[in-house]
């Protein structure tokens, strides 16, 4: 079955392919930058990765935008707070994010929108909603009536037809089930920071951001929007309500949430302090590799409930893999192949496909993975593999690796940087060393070995021929 994805709109999985040529153009609500993101946020862009990088593997391209929300009462209080400005309060935000998602290895949009660079996109979306009689001011600032929107709701699946028209709020989120008009343009207060418009002085709601952005970067019906599931209710919804009050078309086609990372069976979330960064996580010594697998291997419509000890068993499964590669490079095996292992690399690689093109499950992808290292093992522990089939192994762990993207540790890379040695001196060294052996030079043998000890490497002779691992 083809690719296709549960769809919040019509509460439906709905087969998927792009509405414009073949690029795929998508919308995913980025950080709001007034302190270090959470693994929690990250387990939601992460999702977004994986979502990116199957996409690709299906053969479409992307454009897919993220907004950075650098404007905002928290961000405001907090710079005013550190005497700041609210620029410069946000750019470390900024940085460390992405940093943060580096080392992740998600990938990067293809473009990044900081709100306050496009302010003039949303002013212009608010005057053209003016335009269709859909706002109203109140006290300078401007509001959207939802009224003006009877397919309000539709996102959510709420009922809103009793709403008490006219009553509004001025904060961006509020709770669940309770629809007001809110707020499109807040009038300046104060000191605080303000842009001029035609409409007064003041700075956008977090709602219009997003709409204005993505029809701005993206066109009037963008093929994916992506978020966590607590902004389906009211930021997605009142986006719904903005854009197709501009346009009068479907604002985009599929709407995809990821559900939250739980801790000790509560939300992660910054205000209830149950939190941790990547940051804390890396000082406690886990690899990135480990925290991104773990964000990763829970379907993303799925809670994810973080504890430690996940963390530790997927450090574990994420060796498994990294040993069999290194079995695979280091195996002698005779000339030729063997049908019956190329056959069932070719299964794994049908059956990761299928769980990935279903919406997608990476439990079940991770599962093909392994029962396949499994047999493989057995394979190679019971001669059944020949030379050929290295190649049939080593493809199904490129194709597990371009969207999991865990199989090369980060901690070699940075040994590597340091000025350690490169994978192709350490097999240039083993090679010396086995042909020392052979000469019957055990001295230069174990003089090559004890070189590589100082260098991190250890080595272990086997059946199959040498093994190597950093330390
Ligand atoms: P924010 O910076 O609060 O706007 O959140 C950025 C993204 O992280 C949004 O898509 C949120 O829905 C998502 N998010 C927030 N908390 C969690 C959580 N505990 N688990 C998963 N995603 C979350
Ligand atoms: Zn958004």
């Amino acid at each position: 079955m083809a690719l296709r994805f549960y769809n919040t709109l019509t509460q439906e999985l709905e087969g998927f392919y792009p509405l414009q040529n073949n690029t795929v153009r998508m919308y995913t609500c980025g950080p709001t930058v007034y302190n270090f993101v959470h693994i929690g946020n990250f387990r939601t862009f992460t999702f977004q990765d994986i979502l990116r990088r199957w996409l690709r593997y299906r053969g479409y391209q992307l454009n897919h935008v993220m907004n950075v929300t650098d404007v905002d009462d928290k961000i405001i209080a907090n710079a005013a707070k550190e005497h700041k400005s609210i620029g410069d309060y946000t750019a470390v935000f900024t940085k460390a994010f992405f940093e943060d998602a580096a080392a992740l290895r998600l990938e990067q949009p293809e473009h990044v929108a900081p709100a306050t660079k496009h302010i003039d996109v949303m002013a212009n979306a608010i005057e053209q909603l003016a335009a269709k009689g859909c706002t109203y001011t109140s006290e300078g600032s401007t509001y959207f009536r939802i009224s003006s929107f009877p397919e309000y709701g539709k996102l959510s699946h709420n009922d809103f037809s009793g709403i008490r028209s006219g009553a509004r709020v001025d904060v961006d989120e509020y709770d669940k089930a309770d629809a007001r008009d809110f707020v499109l343009w807040k009038a300046r207060k104060d000191s605080e920071p303000a842009w001029e418009t035609p409409f007064g002085e003041g700075r956008p709601g977090w709602h219009i951001e997003c709409s204005a952005m993505a029809m701005s970067y993206l066109g009037e019906t963008l093929d994916i929007h992506a978020g966590g599931v607590d902004l389906i209710f009211p930021h997605h919804e009142n986006e719904i309500a903005q854009s197709e009050a501009i346009t009068g078309k479907p604002f985009a086609r599929f709407w995809l949430h990821a559900e939250h990372l739980h801790i000790e069976s509560q939300k992660m979330s910054k205000s209830l302090g149950n939190f941790y960064t990547l940051r804390d996580l890396l000082e406690m010594g886990y690899e990135p590799e480990a925290i991104r697998y773990l964000l990763a291997s829970v379907p993303y419509r799925k809670k994810l409930n973080f504890t430690f000890e996940s963390l530790k068993a997927v450090a574990k499964s994420i060796e498994r893999l990294r040993e069999f590669e290194l079995r695979l490079a280091s195996a002698k095996l005779p000339a030729g192949a063997n049908e019956e292992i190329s056959e069932r690399s070719r299964e794994a690689i049908r059956q990761f496909e299928e769980a990935m093109d279903d919406d997608l499950n990476t439990a079940e992808a991770l599962a093909a993975i392994f029962e396949y290292v499994r047999a493989m093992n057995s394979g190679l522990d019971e001669n059944r593999f020949q030379e050929e089939n290295r190649w049939d192994a080593a493809r199904v762990l490129e194709v597990f690796d371009c969207v999991f993207d865990v199989l090369k540790s980060s901690g070699s890379a940075e040994a590597e940087q340091a000025g350690s040695l490169s994978e192709a001196e350490i097999k240039a060294a083993i090679d010396e060393r086995s042909q020392a052996k052979k000469a019957r030079d055990f001295a230069r043998a174990d003089q090559i070995r004890g070189r590589l000890q100082e260098a991190g490497v250890l080595l272990e002779d086997t059946k199959d021929g040498v093994r190597w691992k950093r330390k």
